[in-house]
This record gives C-alpha cells, structure tokens and sequence, in this order.
C-alpha cells in the first residue's frame, strides 16, 4: 500500500505517518512535508523523484503530473486501467494525506496583500483529492487532522479501508474542496479592483458584501423538523463560530433541540448577552416575554418571570450569571423548555436532574472589551431569506450610551428613569416590531410585540401587565421607531408611562414633542431605530 502525504499544516503528521510505516505502508511526499518526515527518521521517498521532475515555480507545481494522478485515479478492477499504469510505470497511490495551503487564515490577516492571498490558493492540493476523491472506492482520502485517528483505527483492525470510512472521507473531501473554493471566490469577488496601485504589497481595499457570497458554514446536525413537523430542517454554524455564540454552547441534558427551540434559545441569548448586571431574560415565539436585570440570577429571574407568568410557561431561558441551586430551585418551579447560562453549579445539576427533558445548554460568555464584532460574540452580517434570493446586511450591533440620549422636552428624566431608559431601549432591540416595552427598576412591566400598527402594541402591552397584575403607573416606554403621530405617544402615557424614549426623526416631531410637554412627561431621542421583522 502507499500513501502520499503533502500538508501545510503539519500537527500530528509525523505520529500519522510513524503509525503508517510501522503498518508497512510505503510513504511518498512533497518537499517541505517529506523533509519533516526524513528528519523524524522515517523512510520517505519525494514525489519529485517519483515524478523524475522537480518541484518548480516556487511550488506552484509539485504534484501536477501523470505519474501522481494515474496513481490515484486508476479503478483497480479494470484490467485496461491496470495494464496503462504498467505500461508507464505508474504505482497506484492508495491513501492520499492532504490539507491545503491555508488561504482562509491568510486572508483573515489584517494587511494581506493581494500577492501573498494568490499564492495561497492552492492548486495541486485540491487537484490530488479531487482525484481521490472522485476513485473513493480504491482511494482513501484524508482532508484533515481529525480524520487520522479513524483511519489508523481500522487500518490497525482489518489491514484496509472499508467502504463505508472511504465513501464518508471523499464527501468530507468534496466539502473541504467546495469550502476552499467559496473561500477564494468570496475573497476576490470582494476586492475592488485598482489597476494604478497594482505590486507585490499591494493590499486591495474589500468590499463588505462580496459579489459571490458563499457563505461558509458547516453542518452540525439534521433536525427531526422545521418550523412545523411537514418541514425537514438542519443546524449549520460559521466554520470559525465567535466565541460566546449559541452554536458553541454544550448541551448538558435534555432532550433534542428542536428547530424552533434553536430559533428562541439563540433570541434569548443574544439579548441576555448584551446585559453586563446579572440579567436574564425568557422568550416565547422568538420574543423576550420578560426581562430583567437584578442582583443575581436569583433575583434577575425573580423579576422576569413577574412580566408575564402566562406567557413564561413553556418559556426559553437565558441567564449571563452562573445558575445556582437557588435560581434552579426557583426555575425549576416553572415549565421550561431550555435554559441557558455561562455555567451551573453542582447543586443547580443535581436540581435539573429530576427535570430530564429540560434542555440545559452551558454557553461560555465571550471576553468583556472585544473589539471586533467576532470577539464581542456578534454576527457581523445579518441575513434574510426571500424567494429566489437574499437580503444581506450588517447586523444591528448599535449600542446606546447615556451621552447619546437627547432630551427633547421641559421635564428631564430622573438618573433612575435614564437608567431604567436605557433597560427599555436595549430590550426593544430585541423585540420584534412594532415594539413597545413598558419597564421599571430594571424589570421589563410590559411588552407589546409584533403588531402593525404601534398603537396596538402599546395597547397590548398595557392589557398584558394587567393580566399580570402589573401597574404601569410611573413607568418609562421605549418605541423601536418613531410616533408618526402624537397618537401613540398618547396611548402610552394613557397606560401609565411618565417618560419615553424614541429615536425621533418625524415629520411631526414637534407635534409629538408639544404632546409629550402637555401631557407632562418627560421624552428623549435615541437617534437611532432598531427594527427588527
Ligand atoms: P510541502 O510543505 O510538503 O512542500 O507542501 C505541502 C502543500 O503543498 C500542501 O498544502 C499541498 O496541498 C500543496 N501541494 C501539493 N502539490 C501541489 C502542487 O502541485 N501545486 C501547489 N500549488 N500546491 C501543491
């Protein structure tokens, strides 16, 4: 049997191939891999002596040639194919070892010039396992390093590769050529191209949405259903997810996420995560049904469970404070369908346990201080599906601080109500539109979502904090957009609200403004909106 191995990255080569060649496997390889191999002692010949042609063009070419790719293309059980390969003396190659020169970290690099990202986009690497690929019945094909272990367990166990690994390890392949490939076409279709400033440290200036749009992902799992049991439905996550992401959390028990699970749980995530106090926050259909910020997750679960118990049933939780038996004692009074958190204490694990269906997902939060969306845990890019195409933007990673806020009437919000200001403002981001949330001392007190017209959303956020036996006198609101009208301001001061925050930008500002000065309540401009549909 023989094996070529020709990688870039070169962890746990040496140890792959030791293991080959005590299993009598003869070992072929390329330069820069067969000198590491030489220098461990290990018997290797160069494809460049196989080949009777030197590696050339600075390694652009290493492996183009008949004698490498007859090795592996040949189909073993046509005698015609056989008789080619001796007739030009060409070895079969029967294990292929490759991983490719690493253009997506090359690219990733701030100032990569266009130079060095072209000479990272290989070219005999995908050639060969395109090749073994495409025999995988003769051929087995090694991508990446987490293949090793499995391929050396069965050729330790029966001498071979069976079908089954061989047929699995050329669709992993295909997947990685197919990755690859979108990589370089998203790069290059993402430069703008400037002919006067063309040289060897050339760095091109990028365009945010790439022409192609490939965008790369991997899959994590198939899913019993979709949104609804007649639909089929798989997770996918980034090939390189930000740390403090849903898809990096671990699920600790419970039965299986389900498609809409997924959907809430990421909803409650993303918003519990943009808190620093200890926060948590429930969801229903993709919307928090109740928010709060509190001393610990105790008290912060205390508070948004009291928003809307109804609605909390059945509810997806999220917490940014490690769970302990308290919290859970208290959680696991209430029907919940996951619950996620940066950790649970062994007492919190020992009070789930008696819950088993309960989905427990432990998410690590990411770093505080991160300057790049990536490392605050943030999408950069947020897309949506429409027929026969995609809408593609950045995602709404606004953040409001109190110097943004602008007060635009006689009364002037207290500091508790521009606190509790900005509570409601970074909740209404979460909310769907037209979003009303009611709230006070760091508790959301009533939230409209959802609904066409602003009116019926404040009017329902009103109706559901009397059904909680919640008062919204004293209360302060955040609007998602503007009032068009003084009419919504109206509602909502009607409901109980003493202050208001929007981004303003009406026509009728000034109506609303006046409005808002007879009513005797105070208002401040955010500046920016924040819907979400
Ligand atoms: P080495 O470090 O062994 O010299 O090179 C290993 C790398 O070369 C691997 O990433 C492999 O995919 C790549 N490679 C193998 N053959 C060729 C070739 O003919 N042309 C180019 N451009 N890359 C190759």
């Amino acid at each position: 049997m023989n094996a070529l191995l020709s990688v870039s990255d070169k962890t746990g080569i040496v140890e792959f191939a030791q293991a080959l060649h005590a299993l009598g496997i003869k070992l072929l390889s390329t330069g820069g891999t067969a000198k590491l191999l030489a220098d461990k002692g290990l018997p290797v010949t160069e494809v460049a002596e196989v080949t009777q042609f030197p590696e050339m063009l600075d390694g652009r070419v290493k492996t183009l040639h008949p004698k490498v790719h007859g090795g592996l293309l040949a189909r073993r059980e046509l005698p015609e194919h056989m008789a080619a390969l001796k007739e030009h003396g060409i070895d079969t190659i029967d294990l292929l070892v490759v991983n490719l020169y690493p253009f997506e970290a090359t690219v990733a690099k701030a100032g990569c010039t266009l130079a060095d990202a072209i000479e990272n986009i290989d070219i005999g690497g995908p050639a060969m396992v395109r090749s073994a690929a495409k025999n995988w019945k003769d051929v087995g094909v090694i991508t990446s390093a987490d293949q090793y272990d499995a391929v050396l367990a069965e050729l330790k166990a029966v001498g071979k590769l069976s079908d089954k690994l061989r047929f699995a390890l050329s669709v992993a392949a295909f997947n990685r050529i197919a990755q690859y490939d979108g990589a370089i076409s998203d790069y290059l279709s993402s430069v703008t191209f400037e002919e006067e400033k063309l040289s060897e440290t050339y760095v091109p200036t990028r365009t945010q949405f790439p022409g192609q749009s490939n965008g790369i992902f991997t899959k994590v799992q198939d899913l019993r259903y979709g949104e609804n049991s007649h639909q089929q439905a798989a997770l996918y996550r980034d090939l390189h997810p930000a740390p403090g992401s849903l898809v990096t959390g671990v699920q600790l028990q419970g039965k299986e996420l389900s498609y809409n699970n997924i959907a809430d749980a990421d909803a409650a995530w993303e918003c519990v995560k943009s808190f620093e106090a200890a926060a948590c926050v429930i969801v229903k259909h993709a919307n928090p049904c109740g928010v709060a910020v509190g001393l610990d997750a105790l008290s912060a679960y205390s508070k948004a469970f009291q928003t809307d118990p109804t609605s909390a049933f059945g509810g997806i939780i999220a917490f940014n404070r490690v769970v302990d038996g308290q919290a859970a004692a208290q959680v696991s009074k209430q029907f919940v369908e996951v619950l996620m958190a940066p950790d649970f204490t062994a007492e919190a694990l020992e009070i789930f346990k008696a819950k088993a269906n309960v989905r427990l997902l432990k998410i690590a939060l990411p770093a505080h201080g991160g300057k790049t969306d990536w490392e605050r845990g943030r999408n950069a890019m947020d897309a949506k599906r429409i027929g026969s195409g995609l809408l593609l933007q950045t995602a709404d990673n606004h953040e409001l601080s109190l110097i943004d806020l602008k007060v635009v009437t006689k009364k002037q919000p207290t500091l508790e109500e521009m606190e509790d200001l900005l509570f409601a403002w970074k909740v209404a981001k979460y909310v769907k539109s037209n979003a009303i949330v009611f709230c006070k001392g760091g508790m959301t007190m009533g939230v409209g979502a959802g609904q066409m017209s602003r009116l019926d959303s404040a009017r329902i956020a009103s109706i559901k904090a009397g059904h909680a036996g919640l008062t919204l006198q004293g209360t302060v609101v955040a609007s998602d957009a503007f009032f068009p009208f003084r009419d919504g301001l109206d509602v909502v001061v009607d409901a109980g609200a003493t202050c208001v925050i929007q981004p303003g930008g009406s026509m009728r500002d000034n109506e609303v403004i006046d409005a808002a000065n007879e009513r005797g309540v105070a208002m401040v401009f955010s500046g920016v909106r924040h819907f979400r549909h």
